[in-house]
Formats: C-alpha cells, structure tokens, sequence
C-alpha cells in the first residue's frame, strides 16, 4: 500500500498554500507541544511536537498474540517467536488475535485522553496512522468482511458528542479503502468509569453490555473490531464473544494503545 505523492501542478500549489496558511496561523495563533512546552511548527501530530511524538512506546516482538502485549526484553537473547502470556493461556477469551500499536503511557496515554475527555478531535488522524503503521504489516486489511468499532452507551456519546473510537476508524477507512465500516454492534449497558476498577469487576460489569444489532449480518464472517486502549481486555473480549455468539467465523481486535503487563 503506498500513499505516493504525486508531484502535480496544482498539489503543490495546494501544498504552498497549505505552508503558508500554516505560517501564519502558527504567527497569530501559536501551538506549543503538550508534553514538553516547545513551539510547534508542523501540525502533523497536532498537540505534539516530532520528538516528543517519536518518545511513544511502540509494541514489539515478542509478544502474546492474544493480548497484544509485550513479553519484557531480554537483553543478549536473540529474538524469539511471539508466545501466548500465562494470563491468556489461563482464560478464555473469544477474539482469535490482538494488534495493538504502543504502550497506554507518557505520549500516547495524554494523546489518547485529549481524544477521550477533552475534546480534541482532531488528534484522531494522527493516532489512527500511529495504529496503522504498527499494525499493518502482520494484518491483510483486505481479508475482514466487517469492521466494527468497541460502541459507547448513548448517555455517554451524548456526554462526549463523539465516540472516540469510530473517528479513529473513520480516520483508518480513508487510509484503507478495503475496510467495511459496520455498526453491527450496540451498547445496551452503561458502565462507569472503568479506570478505578480491578480487573475482576471489570469482567463482571462489562458482561452482557453489548449486543449484535439487529439488522447485522455477521454470521460466518470474519470481523475486525477496533477498540482504543486495552486494559484488560475484558471489554474486546466482550465484543468478540456476543459477535461469535452471532455466528462470526473470527474476531481479530486492533487498538491504539494496551496497557503494560503488571509483572
Ligand atoms: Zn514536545
Ligand atoms: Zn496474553
């Protein structure tokens, strides 16, 4: 897949344009990096600066396949092959892979949270190409009948305006054509703020949250489920078990950001 720049005629005078409006609303209106305060002179990671953008924790190999997680590094091995976590060999869980982009810290937690709380919609181009250059080369976009995102209860796109998560996937439709984007998933449960709960509540409340809308046809599928930060896992997990109940023939998740393991 390639996003060549084609160096036409009228490109580069929308690109001139595009330099010399950015120069001046940077003159009038100047943007400073969230992280460390300096002046931001390109808009492509929007509230950040390149190097503070570069710092994000990217995930790497290995790592369990099905929780996305990284295995901690072993200084003076050479690389090993990807292997399931003992926390997932332990569990059932009903999605069949996790591609996950970064670690939920420093950068890439306060961009996803100035998405989440604070409004800043905008910051969804860049974390979407941020989830798309760390996915794509393990996934074949081209494989899913349907693409779905984690849905939020209405009280809460109500509060926020916005799922967050569907602007990433609307962000990530524009850099994949071949992405059907379904809302074949509904939120029937409020749940609230998941961030002071422990994992086993967790998995308790977010059960039977979720359901496969009506009109969807999933059955014999192979869906692909977006989601923003995995903590647990437990609401990814959810999703993917009701779409299996439907009939879904896989479920591979992706996600932005997963949290650290524990030990
Ligand atoms: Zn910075
Ligand atoms: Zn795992």
């Amino acid at each position: 897949m390639g996003d060549s720049e084609q160096h036409s005629a009228p490109s580069t005078i929308r690109a001139v344009t595009g330099e010399v409006f950015l120069g001046l609303k940077n003159l009038f209106l100047p943007a400073f990096c969230r992280k460390c305060g300096v002046r931001i002179l390109t808009e492509e990671n929007i509230y950040f600066c390149r190097e503070c953008w570069s710092t994000i924790e990217l995930v790497t190999e290995p790592k369990c396949p099905r929780c996305g997680r990284p295995h901690s590094r072993r200084v003076g091995f050479e690389p090993i092959e990807n292997f399931m976590c003992s926390e997932c060999s332990a569990q059932k869980l009903w999605s069949d892979s996790v591609h996950a982009a970064g670690l939920h810290a420093d950068v890439l937690r306060d961009a996803v949270h100035l998405l989440k709380f604070k409004k800043k919609r905008l910051i969804a181009a860049p974390l979407a190409r941020l989830l798309l250059d760390g996915v794509r080369g393990e996934m074949d976009f081209g494989s899913y009948d349907v693409f779905v995102t984690v849905p939020l209860h209405r009280n809460r796109v109500k509060e926020r305006g916005y799922n967050q998560v569907e602007l990433i996937a609307e962000q990530l439709c524009q850099h994949v054509p071949e992405l059907k984007l379904q809302p074949a998933l509904r939120r029937v449960k409020d749940t609230p703020s998941f961030s002071l709960l422990r994992a086993q509540e967790r998995h308790e409340l977010i059960r039977n949250a979720f359901q496969v809308a009506p009109d969807a046809n999933i059955k014999g599928k192979k869906v692909l489920l977006l989601d923003d930060v995995l903590t647990t896992g437990a609401t990814s997990n959810e999703c993917a078990r009701v779409l299996r109940r439907a009939g879904a023939q896989a479920v591979d998740v992706i996600a932005l950001a997963v949290a650290r393991r524990l030990d």
